[in-house]
C-alpha cells in the first residue's frame, strides 16, 4: 500500500461496497476498496435469492456465471396449508454469492479502483485533514494510516465505520441461521415456511441449487418474538420435526453458515447514514445503513442501488470541493426506497405477533380466492408493497389485519406500562 491518501475509500467488499468504488472510481476520482477477508465473497452468509431485476442491477459482463438455478415461483408452507405463486413474468435466481461479489469487485477494480484484501479498518476520525482511516493489515502485520475525502462505509451490520462515525441505523436484528444439505427440492420453486414455531417474527426458506438433491435451507427469527433465542435450534428442529422440511431433508449437511440482517429504524427513531465535516465525509450504504427489505430480509438489490447512489455522489463531491453535495445522497435514496422500507416494517410488526392460527387463515384465504392472481401478476420481491399493500386491505383478510394491529398495539402497550 503506497499511496496513502485518496479521494475516496470505500470500507467493505460486499456488493454495496464493490458497486460504490466502481461508480466512484468510473467518475475518475483516486479510489481505494478495503477488505478484511483474504478473498472476496467468502465466508458467504446469504440464501442468494436475487431478482432478475438485482442480477442485472449488477451490470456484470457475464453474469449467468454466478447462476445456480432459476426460480419460476414459491411454494409457500403455513403450519396447515400451502400456498402456489407462480408468476408468467417475475422470475428470481438462485445465485452463488461468492462469484457474484467477486464478479463486482473484478468490474470495481477494472473501473480504476485499487483493491485491498485483508486490510480491516479500525477506526475512522474526521479533521482537518480529512478521514483519517487506521487501517491492520496481515501482510505485513502492522497499523497504517490512510487519509481520504470521503469515507464509504460498506462493512457490513457490524459496520466498524458507523460506529466510529456515532451513526446509528440499527437497534433490532434479525438472527439467522442455514446450511446447505441433502435435499429433495422443488426443482425450479423456492419453498417459504411460515408458523410461530417454525421462525418466530420471520421465515424460513429452502431454495434448490444446481444439483437436484441439494438446497439451502435456512430461517431467521425475530428475537424479541421468539422464546428460545438460538436461530440454529429452530433450524435443526425444524429439519427433524416440520411435516415438510423433514420429509424432504436427507441428513447430509455440507455447509453451515449464520448470519444477521439489520432492522432499519423507523418514524422518529429514524437516523442519518452521513456526516460531513470539515470538509470531509463519511457515507453509509447497504447492510451498514441497515437498507434492506424488512419483508423477506433482502438487502444485495438495495444495496447495490445504494451503492451506486454512494459511489456517484461521493466522486461529485470531490471532483467539485463541494462536500453539502453529499447530503444529496441521503435525500435520494430514502426518496425511492424509504416507502417501501417504512411498509415492510410495519408488516414485520404484524407477522410478529401472528400465531399458528393466523398464518393458516391467511394462506388458506389467498389460496381460495382471486387474491392468488393478483400477488402473481404484481408480486415484485424488490417492492413487495405493490402487491401487499391491496392484500392487506382486502375484505377477507381485514378480520385478521384487524386482530394483528390490536394484538400489536397491546403488545407494545404492555411493554410500555
Ligand atoms: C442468512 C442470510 C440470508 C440472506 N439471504 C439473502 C437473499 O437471499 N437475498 C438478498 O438480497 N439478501 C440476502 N441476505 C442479505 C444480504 O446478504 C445482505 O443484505 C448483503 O450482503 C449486504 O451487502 P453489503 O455489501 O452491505 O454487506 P456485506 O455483504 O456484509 O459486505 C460487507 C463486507 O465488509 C467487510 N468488512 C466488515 N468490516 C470490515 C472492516 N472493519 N474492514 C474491512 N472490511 C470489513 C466484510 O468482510 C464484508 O466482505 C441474507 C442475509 C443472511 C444473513
Amino acid at each position: 500500500m503506497e499511496r496513502r491518501r485518496y479521494d475516496v475509500v470505500v470500507v467493505g467488499g460486499g456488493p454495496a461496497g464493490c458497486m460504490a468504488a466502481r461508480y466512484a472510481a468510473k467518475a475518475g476520482v483516486s479510489t481505494l476498496l478495503l477488505e478484511e477477508h483474504a478473498s472476496i465473497g467468502e465466508p458467504v452468509h446469504c440464501a442468494g435469492l436475487l431478482s432478475t431485476r438485482a442480477l442485472a442491477e449488477g451490470e456484470l459482463e457475464n453474469p449467468e456465471w454466478c447462476v445456480s438455478r432459476e426460480i419460476k415461483g414459491a411454494v409457500i408452507y403455513s403450519p396447515s396449508h400451502q400456498l402456489l405463486l407462480e408468476s408468467p413474468t417475475q422470475r428470481a435466481y438462485a445465485v452463488r454469492r461468492d462469484r457474484f461479489d467477486q464478479a463486482l469487485a473484478n468490474a470495481a477494480v477494472k473501473a480504476g479502483a485499487e483493491l485491498m484484501l485483508k486490510c480491516t479498518v479500525k477506526m475512522v476520525q474526521i479533521g482537518d485533514a480529512g478521514c483519517m482511516l487506521t487501517v491492520a493489515t496481515e501482510t505485513p502485520k502492522v497499523t497504517r494510516e490512510i487519509t481520504a475525502r470521503v469515507v464509504i462505509g460498506a462493512d457490513g451490520v457490524r459496520s466498524t465505520v458507523a460506529r466510529s462515525a456515532g451513526l446509528r441505523t440499527t437497534q433490532r436484528y434479525l438472527h439467522c441461521g442455514q446450511i446447505e444439505g441433502d435435499y429433495e427440492a422443488e426443482s425450479n420453486y423456492a419453498e417459504i415456511f411460515v408458523g410461530k414455531g417454525v421462525a418466530p417474527g420471520f421465515f424460513a426458506w429452502a431454495i434448490p441449487l444446481d444439483t437436484r438433491r441439494r438446497a439451502r435451507i435456512g430461517l431467521c427469527i425475530d428475537r424479541q418474538c421468539a422464546s428460545q433465542t438460538n436461530p440454529l435450534a429452530f433450524l435443526k428442529r425444524n429439519l427433524a420435526e416440520h411435516r415438510v422440511l423433514a420429509r424432504k431433508f436427507g441428513g447430509a449437511v455440507f455447509l453451515r453458515s449464520a448470519g444477521t440482517i439489520p432492522l432499519p429504524m423507523d418514524g422518529g427513531k429514524r437516523k442519518k447514514t452521513l456526516h460531513v465535516a470539515h470538509g470531509s465525509g463519511i457515507l453509509l450504504v447497504g447492510d451498514a445503513a441497515a437498507q434492506i427489505k424488512p419483508i423477506t430480509g433482502g438487502g444485495v438489490y438495495y444495496g447495490l442501488r445504494c451503492g451506486k447512489l454512494a459511489g456517484a455522489q461521493a466522486a461529485q463531491a470531490c471532483l467539485t470541493g463541494d462536500m453539502t453535495v453529499l447530503h444529496d445522497y441521503e435525500r435520494r435514496w430514502r426518496a425511492e426506497l424509504g416507502r417501501e422500507i417504512a411498509f415492510g416494517l410495519m408488516v414485520h410488526r404484524l407477522r410478529c405477533v401472528m400465531n399458528d392460527r393466523d398464518y393458516d387463515t391467511l394462506i388458506r384465504t389467498i389460496s381460495e380466492s382471486e387474491l392468488v392472481e393478483r400477488i402473481a401478476a404484481k408480486g415484485d420481491m424488490d417492492y413487495p408493497s405493490l402487491a401487499l399493500r391491496g392484500l392487506i386491505r382486502n375484505p377477507q383478510l381485514l378480520p385478521l389485519m384487524a386482530r394483528s394491529i390490536v394484538k400489536y398495539l397491546y403488545t407494545r402497550w404492555s411493554k410500555v406500562n
